[in-house]
């Protein structure tokens, strides 16, 4: 048992064994027509009002359910509640809190097939994909509450003269404002919030407005695990309206951010302009992330890995690979064995089990997509793109392209979708390469493979990004395990699922007492 007796790792799923399998398809065939009704749950009541219809990404004919997004009355008053609640959650012993956050594990992993439903429907995800959704999210929980309880059920005891007590105790900060994205629309979202309660904050959860219905849910069964009401307020609506209003508000304390690096600053500077007091800002952000493999890799395994790393999830991952260095001896030899792996992937209906590459989130990402694959073939060589078999016209799918290009710094931006670009390098100009990723500014993952471990090594210490993988995919991170989050671009660097991440939660506060 790696993780010791505290805490287990939820076990997730293992499609290919039968007994396993079959119980889940049956049960997740129960949502394949379910019609949710979601919007904002403010002091724990369902608030109505204006809605919307949300289409699955993969079939916009197919009806998800509706949604209400927050008017500026549930915003005031998601707020207020969430205000008023701090003192008493903030006093609650982290035991509590911790237990509910155990309580809510049980309760996704009991709710699983919803949830999976909602990530495929909402989300357009794949059913692996939403698999390892539940179970990182679950982790979160888990997580959290320990460390939650290690961090904070004692206060530290420091030194002092005879007769004088001084204790140096850990707690929450205020309102925390949590806003996610629509890649990881329940372990991203639920990652954030576990955080902040088990830190003893109240919280404001923004989800992203294509999915969150799947946010929705989630919050109710915190309210039912025993999360006070007041304490989770749920807001949906979109980042111009609702991200804006919260964020500018003086009662907050905080803010927990997972996105774009463009909306990161927006939220910056929208924190320094705002009346009250100066607060963090947790940003885990976009990345340029690249892999470099040398000459003496392994091409199959290399290009297992390169597959995954850009591909699944229709390369939707903040983690997933952009930019593949190959130095010039291996290049032919991988790209040749890559070129015949792309092939494999099977692309469309994401609630098929074999489907490897489903649709990007909505129309505005497929077109943006779509342009930069149009001028990057003018700009480098097309090694491969795919075809996008017959189906995928009514959704919002993009075809997996490979193009070999010059220069890292062709690319002006991070590219948020199945497209990956290849530059060949000489041996001699390992250098530059290193100076090439790091001109980006990004710092989120970088790929290695390298059968010279000492050269592994010292790619991985130039290189300035958070999670570094040598010999494997770069992507997946497990949460106590991996902890996951990056540098300069990437974010303000709080790796989510590690041991010190509940800091940037707190304040600290010492008490003497002169007894
Ligand atoms: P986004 O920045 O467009 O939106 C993220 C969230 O911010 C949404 O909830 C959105 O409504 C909200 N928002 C937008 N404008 C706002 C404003 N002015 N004020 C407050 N909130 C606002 O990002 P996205 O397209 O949803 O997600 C994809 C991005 O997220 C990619 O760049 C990806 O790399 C990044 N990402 C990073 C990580 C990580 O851990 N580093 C993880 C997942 C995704």
């Amino acid at each position: 048992d790696i993780f010791g007796e505290e805490r287990q790792n939820s076990k997730g799923l293992n499609m290919n064994i039968i007994s396993e399998s079959e119980p889940f398809f049956a049960a997740l065939d129960k949502f394949k027509d379910t019609n949710w009704s979601a919007g904002p749950l403010v002091n724990g009541e369902l608030l109505t009002g204006e809605t919307h219809e949300v289409v699955s990404p993969f079939d916009t004919s197919k009806v998800v359910g509706k949604l209400a997004f927050a008017n500026n009355q549930a915003i005031e008053q998601a707020l207020s509640g969430a205000d008023a609640a701090f003192s008493s959650w903030c006093n609650t012993p982290v035991e509590t809190r911790a237990n509910a956050l155990q309580k809510l594990a049980d309760l996704l992993e009991e709710n699983r097939e919803e949830l999976i439903a909602l990530c495929t429907r909402e989300a357009g995800k794949s059913i692996q994909d939403g698999i390892d959704e539940v179970r990182e999210a679950v982790d979160f929980c888990r997580y959290y509450a320990v460390q939650a309880k290690k961090m904070m059920a004692q206060p530290e005891l420091l030194p002092g003269p005879t007769g004088e007590l001084n204790e140096l105790f850990l707690q929450g900060r205020g309102i925390f404002v949590c806003i996610s994205p629509w890649n990881f629309p329940l372990a991203i979202f639920i990652g954030q919030v576990a955080a902040a309660l088990a830190a003893g904050n109240t919280v404001v959860a923004k989800p992203a407005e294509q999915t969150s219905i799947v946010g929705f849910r989630a919050v109710q069964l915190a309210h039912q695990a025993g999360i006070p009401k007041e304490v989770l307020q749920f807001l949906p609506g979109t980042g111009a309206t609702v991200g804006a209003a919260i964020t500018s508000d003086e009662r907050i304390g905080g803010v927990c951010f997972t996105g774009s690096t463009g909306t990161a600053k927006l939220i910056n500077r929208t924190l320094a302009n705002r009346e009250g007091a100066i607060i963090p800002l947790i940003a885990e952000t976009g990345g340029q992330n690249a892999m470099v493999v040398d000459s003496t890799s392994q091409p199959e395994q290399v290009v297992n890995d390169v597959v995954s790393s850009s591909f699944t999830s229709a390369g939707q991952r903040c983690s997933a690979l952009r930019v593949l260095f190959l130095q010039e001896d291996i290049a032919d030899r991988v790209l040749d064995v890559m070129q015949g792996a792309m092939e494999e992937l099977s692309i469309g209906d994401p609630s098929f089990v074999k489907t490897d590459v489903g649709p990007v989130i909505d129309a505005t990402a497929q077109a943006n997509l779509n342009a930069h694959i149009d001028h990057i073939k003018q700009v480098g060589t097309l090694l491969k793109q795919l075809e996008l078999p017959a189906g995928t016209e009514k959704g919002h799918f993009v075809a997996p392209t490979a193009v070999e290009i010059d220069s890292i710094k062709v690319l002006e931006k991070e590219h948020f979708g199945p497209i990956l670009h290849v530059i060949r390098y000489k041996a001699a100009d390992l250098n530059k390469v290193i100076d090439e990723i790091n001109s980006t500014g990004f710092g989120l993952t970088l790929g290695i493979h390298s059968r010279n471990e000492g050269h592994a090594l010292e790619v991985a210490a130039k290189v300035n990004v958070g999670n570094v993988y040598i010999n494997r995919n770069q992507i997946g991170a497990v949460v106590g395990v991996q902890p996951f989050g990056g540098q300069g671009l990437s974010g303000t660097g709080p790796k989510a699922g590690g041991p010190h991440y509940l800091t940037r939660f707190v304040t600290e506060k010492t008490r003497t007492n002169n007894i």
